[in-house]
């Protein structure tokens, strides 16, 4: 397997979110353990646009922990050098919320953001608890309407990196028309919106079977021109780095050569050798 020093893993989960586990000692631990060059801590933010006595303490932080959990990051930052730890979270995009937002996110001097799809009009379709909701709808336009909200979010001009670009088949629900113009009009519009497109290796462990994005996907993002990073999405410390070298094969098999990653939002970029 390839050195992952000059590497990324930019979509890393703490405890505060409600769905993981592990403290963020094990999870830095665990990537000095693989020889990542770089890690970034990306926890769910907080489920801004419901009133606080209703959101579920099981899909991000508490309102209350952010300025704990940047005060941990930051405090990682300096406790060890062998893995160069960077400041983001991962942010639901819910259309109509993007000044609050913007807002809301001024607090803190972010390395990168990545942008989410997790709900289609109050449904977080990506929740094994809600899953039979997928037999109301015809899959492609499913996708259709998935694209559109990923599209907006990326245009919104909140995010660096839109992450697990095509969530929707995480439970193996795939498109079955031909997605290629579809995937044309996302890659294209990512480009225009200069954010970048993120090889995510949590599909492996899911359902799907399959990397974030697909190959098809990937393929017109690289055409396209769109700038691609790397992650985990993990959620347990062991997760950390894990099946990159699947996410690498597939990144030089698309024509990739480099691997984009942030400090302060500013994107530089680290070669795939
Ligand atoms: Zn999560
Ligand atoms: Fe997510
Ligand atoms: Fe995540
Ligand atoms: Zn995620």
């Amino acid at each position: 397997m390839t050195s992952l020093a000059n590497l990324v893993d930019y979509h890393v989960h703490t405890a505060r979110c409600g769905h993981a586990s592990g403290t963020m000692e094990e999870y830095v631990a665990r990537a000095r353990e693989i020889g990542l060059g770089e890690m970034g801590f990306s926890d769910h933010f907080y489920v801004y646009w419901l009133p606080e006595d209703q959101r579920d303490p099981e899909l991000g932080m508490a309102a209350h922990q952010l300025g704990e959990y940047v005060a941990a990051v930051r405090q990682l930052q300096e406790a060890q050098s062998a893995v160069r730890i960077r400041l983001a979270l991962e942010v639901d995009y819910v259309p109509g919320w993007e000044d609050r937002l913007a807002n809301l996110l001024a607090c803190e001097r972010w390395d990168y953001l990545l942008g989410s799809v997790h709900f289609i009009d109050a449904w977080g379709f990506d929740d094994s608890r809600y899953v039979a909701r997928y037999q109301e709808w015809d899959i492609d336009q499913l996708y259709e309407r998935y694209f559109e909200l990923a599209m907006a979010a990326a245009e919104s001009g909140l995010f660096d990196i839109m992450t697990h670009l095509d969530l929707p088949k995480k439970f193996g629900h795939r498109p079955t028309r031909d997605p290629r113009p579809l995937y044309e009009r996302v890659a294209a519009c990512l480009k225009r919106a200069d954010v970048c497109v993120e090889v995510n290796t949590a599909g492996l462990r899911k359902p799907v079977g399959e990397l974030y994005p697909a190959p098809l996907l990937l393929q017109a993002c690289h055409r396209a021109g769109v700038p691609a990073t790397l992650s985990s999405d993990a959620h347990r410390p062991e997760e950390v780095g894990q099946d990159f070298d699947r996410a690498l094969a597939l990144l030089r098999e698309v024509g990739y050569t480099e691997v984009a990653a942030f400090e302060g939002r500013r994107r530089t970029f680290g070669r795939l050798s």
